[in-house]
């Protein structure tokens, strides 16, 4: 693997260069590759050991990301057309089927990993298990394997998730409003079925959010989220419940020891202050997350290149790019599935949440769930990424 060898330079003393870019998740390995591409020199820095570990997404993909990304094909699970909706009880599921193929899960180690070589091949010195632990004079430090290090940057992009450092340290917004989520993942042989995603909507193991299972006929993912201080016996406890009893399940033998996955969602929208003349923010550190459906693969990618098409700029000396990265218009488009995430998040008792499902089972309910599951909408960023961009020149 050409790229192999470059993601783990090491990194001492003081060293300069064009962009710091903080967490090689999705976004911040797409922002820096797309950097490099354009001649920049790029560090990338994640506290991570290796890139095939700790992951925090289920990784499912919508139509919209895998038409407009060129994802490798080798890392995506088979296509999803089914979705089932369940009530507490898990009784009399809705079921909404696509005519098109709607999702796919990404082996999500694979994938960073072939984007990390990708970024490597471009040129991104990327250092990994080196965090982040703050700016000092002008100079970004990191601490890794080899002790610790200084970083003269131009700009930093904080693409360091829903909890940014680079957000508290650059002065930007930060997300306050996050749901908390935790999976298990296993492999799983076909089971005769469709790939489905079954999703449960109970407010006792997933309040004001939902809970899952997808199984695509190669790994069964069992999850559920929701906000923290109202989970009745915590998080844990409601996975451990809802994993004993998952529907699409029955006849699966499940491995003794699963992958587990879990991390903090942010539902508050798009934040507003996310660039100044220091850097910039992506992905969930800027909040770039649908407050709906809580997906936020597709928002990371497509901000990202609206980042990188501003840094870019900024780079060949216009400063007043970054000043455009402004998340306060981008929020407009999110107005509402804004208060749809209000109106999910006061369905509290299970007799809301069979009010609801009177609703689904209505035509117009059926045709409501399908434009949010199934709909062509996606985060504004590519291609609005440079109409935006030049519209502000
Ligand atoms: C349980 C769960 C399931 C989800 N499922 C889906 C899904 O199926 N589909 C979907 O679209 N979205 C999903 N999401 C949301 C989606 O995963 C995220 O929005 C997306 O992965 C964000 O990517 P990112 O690159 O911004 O952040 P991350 O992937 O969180 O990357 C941040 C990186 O920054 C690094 N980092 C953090 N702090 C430091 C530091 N101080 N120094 C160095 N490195 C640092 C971290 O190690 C990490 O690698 C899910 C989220 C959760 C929690």
């Amino acid at each position: 693997m050409p790229g192999a060898a470059r993601t783990a330079p090491h990194l001492t003393g003081t060293v300069g260069t064009d962009v710091l870019v903080i967490g090689a998740g999705l976004a911040g390995l797409h922002v820096a590759t797309l950097l490099a591409r354009q001649g920049h020199d790029v560090i990338l820095a994640d506290r991570r050991t290796t890139l095939a570990g700790a992951i925090r997404t289920t990784g499912i993909f919508v139509r919209r990301t895998l038409d407009d990304f060129p994802l490798p094909d080798e890392h995506l699970g088979p296509p999803i057309r089914r979705v089932l909706l369940y009530p507490p009880g898990l009784r009399r599921p809705v079921s909404l089927v696509s005519d098109r193929d709607e999702y796919r899960v990404g082996d999500m180690a694979g994938l960073y990993q072939a984007s990390a070589a990708t970024a490597a091949e471009a040129g991104v010195r990327i250092v990994l298990g080196t965090r982040y632990t703050g700016r000092r004079d002008g100079t970004f430090h990191l601490t890794g394997r080899d002790g610790p290090a200084a970083v003269r940057a131009r700009f930093v992009v904080g693409a360091d998730g829903a909890r940014s450092t680079v957000a508290r340290d650059l002065g930007l917004d930060r997300n306050r409003q996050l749901l908390v989520g935790a999976e298990e993942v296993f492999e799983v042989p076909p089971n005769g079925e469709p790939p489905t995603f079954h999703c449960v909507l109970d407010p006792s193991i997933a309040p004001g959010y939902l809970a899952w299972v997808v199984h695509d006929g190669r790994h069964a993912h069992v999850g559920t989220a929701g906000y923290a201080d109202r989970f009745p016996e915590g998080l844990r406890r409601a996975l451990e419940r809802f994993s004993a009893s998952a529907p699409g399940l029955s006849g699966v033998n499940r491995p003794e020891t699963v992958e587990r996955r879990g991390g903090p969602i942010p539902v508050g929208g798009v934040l507003r202050r996310i660039s100044c003349a220091g850097g910039l923010l992506v992905g969930d550190a800027a909040g770039a997350v649908s407050p709906l459906t809580a997906g936020g693969l597709d928002p990371c990618l497509r901000l990202s290149e609206l980042a990188a098409s501003v840094l870019d700029d900024a780079l060949k000396g216009r400063a007043e790019a970054l000043e455009h990265y402004s998340g306060a218009g981008l929020r407009a488009a999110f107005r509402g599935r804004l208060s749809l995430r209000r109106g999910l998040s006061q369905v509290r008792t299970p007799a809301a949440t069979a009010a609801a499902f009177t609703l689904l089972r209505t035509p117009p309910g059926r045709a409501a769930a399908g434009r949010i599951l199934f709909g062509d909408r996606s985060f504004p960023g590519h291609p609005a990424a440079p109409r935006l961009h030049t519209a502000h020149r």
